[in-house]
């Protein structure tokens, strides 16, 4: 290719929204341009790498034996409404409707549609396993997108079911997939942790997030040097404290003048906050048309409430729990801002951390203003509508499962896999026959990488000052030649003969025939990311070249010959992956 053919245009004023190296990087080099808030096109270079990506999966999902299937974006409510999820999905969800008022949604994930394709044909245990894919666009209107392909609203994902007659055929399964998983991500160079995750909106119990380590990444890690615990933090579990065993003492209220928060209560009743109470309060409410409902969630004042945990126990979805104000619920529930407690609260769900159980003689508001209780105890003075762990894992809190101080990382999820179970088979009436003429559900699970955010992630791991730093695996082309004077005869004879060795050698190579200075040239080569740099200029003559790589500063000179060797090595030891 040359580059002055290419339909190639860099930017040079990036929005201000951009805020972090890949969606600066993928909008500056001209790789990605935006059409709305969240909806990206794909410009020449892009889709080269956005292929190489598409590719890499590919691979890995036929070498498990899964095959490749498309199905449309557009599906039909009916489907949804099959499973019990066109209510529940939310607000997530592109809805849209036909010239007929028929509904449709663009499929933001296809659970239904791959069940509904597998119920057709299935009927029987000698069909089973089965396992199908696609590499297709997905849709979700996103509350906040951001970070260019990270969280879009329009982005392609790579998504498989898996169908079989039992748990373990699952088992295999998903290891399978697990394995698969980890060789895309090693092949497109992320440095990345597999770990205990959240099954969120899709359910099922067992579920890995894949997470390229970041620290622009919105998802917390927790995880332990001492043992394997890794996990998301709002999946991590907390280990409670042991029970106290002190005797409970009368209960007693007191007046605490003006102490609206836990720390200003603590400090004036001279207890530490493990022995407080603190109660954030939430609305749910899924649909407009519902009343909304009150919850009161209680936990000991120095812990953090884990909202994931919470929605949960509540067994609603996430998108309809808020914060809630006060003052409109008070006249209903009689609970008062600052010194709301257990006690005396009515009309709301209450949901008690299950490490309060065990606390003795703690304080908590009395749900009157300007005074708490003292000695409050879980059983005598209240009790739960739902008794759970509500807490979130932290760096420096006790792990759960071997009592080291755990760590935390951010994380960019690139992928998920999901035990599903028979929570689609058995809605939907996906079943089949065994060898005795029983009837049964098909156990399936689901697995998902996001294609766009991986190649963003692979930018935010792979970059440096000047630009993008691609991998040899998902780089849009091998090898700029750089050629220093265009119009040089012997520069334009070397470039080439370079050129076309290097493409007879499988490689993919942009002449930078350009006729601008050098300095620019060299400028948009780094920022553009093309892992080897090839100099022909002034020595062209003798058959000199120059040979860097994007990821190393050292320049060398050398036959042009030694040059084309060592891209060819290169490019073959690394194309599948370092
Ligand atoms: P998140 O928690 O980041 O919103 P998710 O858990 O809802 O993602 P899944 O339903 O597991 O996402 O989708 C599978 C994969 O699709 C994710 O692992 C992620 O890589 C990708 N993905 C999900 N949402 C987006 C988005 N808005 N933009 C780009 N990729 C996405
Ligand atoms: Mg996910």
């Amino acid at each position: 290719m040359r580059a002055s053919k290419m339909y190639w245009y860099t930017l040079r004023e990036v929005p201000a929204e951009a805020e972090i190296s890949s969606h600066i990087l993928l909008l500056r080099g001209g790789y990605i341009r935006k059409l709305v808030s969240g909806v990206y096109g794909f410009m020449p270079l892009g889709k080269r790498t956005l292929r190489k990506v598409e590719q890499i999966v590919r691979e890995e999902m036929d070498r498990t034996g899964a095959q490749e299937i498309g199905m449309s974006a557009l599906q039909p409510a009916e489907l949804w409404q099959e499973s019990g999820r066109w209510g529940a999905y939310g607000p997530e969800m592109w809805r849209v409707k036909d010239r007929n008022g028929r509904e449709f949604c663009l499929g933001p994930t296809h659970e239904e549609v791959f069940t509904d394709i597998v119920r057709q044909n299935v009927t029987s245990y000698r069909q089973l396993p089965v396992n199908l894919y696609q590499i297709q666009t997905k849709y979700r209107d996103e509350a906040r997108p951001r970070f260019g392909l990270i969280r879009s609203r329009e982005f392609i994902m790579k998504d498989d079911y898996s169908f079989d007659r039992d748990e373990e055929g699952l088992d295999k399964s998903y290891k399978d997939m697990y394995q698969a998983y980890s060789n895309v991500f090693d092949r497109c160079g992320l440095t990345y942790r597999a770990v205990e995750a959240d099954s969120g909106a899709i359910g099922g119990n067992n579920s890995h997030e894949f997470c390229a380590l970041s620290d622009v990444g919105e998802e917390e890690i927790i995880y332990c040097e001492s043992c394997s615990m890794a996990a998301t933090a709002e999946r991590a579990a907390f280990k409670d404290m042991a029970a106290e065993t002190e005797a409970e003492k009368a209960l007693e209220k007191v007046s605490t003048p003006g102490t609206k928060t836990i720390a200003d209560v603590c400090k004036f009743l001279g207890l530490p906050q493990e022995k407080s109470i603190k109660a954030p309060l939430f609305v749910v409410q899924a649909d407009a048309n519902e009343d909304p409902k009150y919850v009161a969630a209680f936990i000991r004042g120095d812990r953090q409430l884990n909202m994931c945990k919470l929605v949960n126990a509540l067994n609603v979805p996430e998108y309809a729990v808020e914060f809630a104000d006060e003052s409109k619920m008070s006249a209903l529930t009689g609970c008062v801002g600052g010194f709301t407690g257990p006690m005396g609260l009515k009309n709301c769900t209450i949901v008690v951390d299950s490490e309060l159980v065990g606390l003795k003689n703690a304080c908590a508001g009395a749900n009157e203003e300007n005074f708490h209780y003292v000695n409050v105890n879980y059983g005598r003075d209240y009790k739960g509508d739902i008794v759970t762990d509500l807490k979130l894992l932290q760096a420096g809190d006790e792990c759960p499962c071997c009592g080291s101080k755990v760590k935390s990382a951010r994380g960019i999820e690139v992928g998920q896999v999901f035990k599903l179970g028979t929570k689609y088979s058995e809605p939907m009436n996906l079943t089949f026959l065994d060898e005795n003429q029983q009837s049964h559900p098909v156990v399936m699970g689901c697995y998902g990488i996001g294609v766009t955010r991986t190649m963003a992630a692979i930018v935010e791991q792979h970059h440096d000052e000047n630009g993008i730093i691609w991998p040899v695996s998902v780089a849009p082309y091998h090898v700029v030649i750089e050629l220093i004077k265009p119009g040089d005869e012997a520069q334009e004879k070397l470039a080439v003969k370079i050129e076309e060795e290097l493409e007879r050698a499988g490689l993919e190579v942009v002449l930078d025939d350009r006729d601008e200075r050098p300095g620019v040239k060299f400028k948009d080569a780094d920022l553009l990311g093309f892992p080897i740099r090839i100099n022909v200029g002034k020595k062209a003559g003798e058959g000199i070249v120059e040979y860097k790589l994007r990821r190393e500063s050292e320049i060398t000179e050398l036959p042009f010959e030694e040059a084309i060797i060592k891209a060819i090595e290169l490019v073959n030891k690394e194309k599948f992956g370092k």
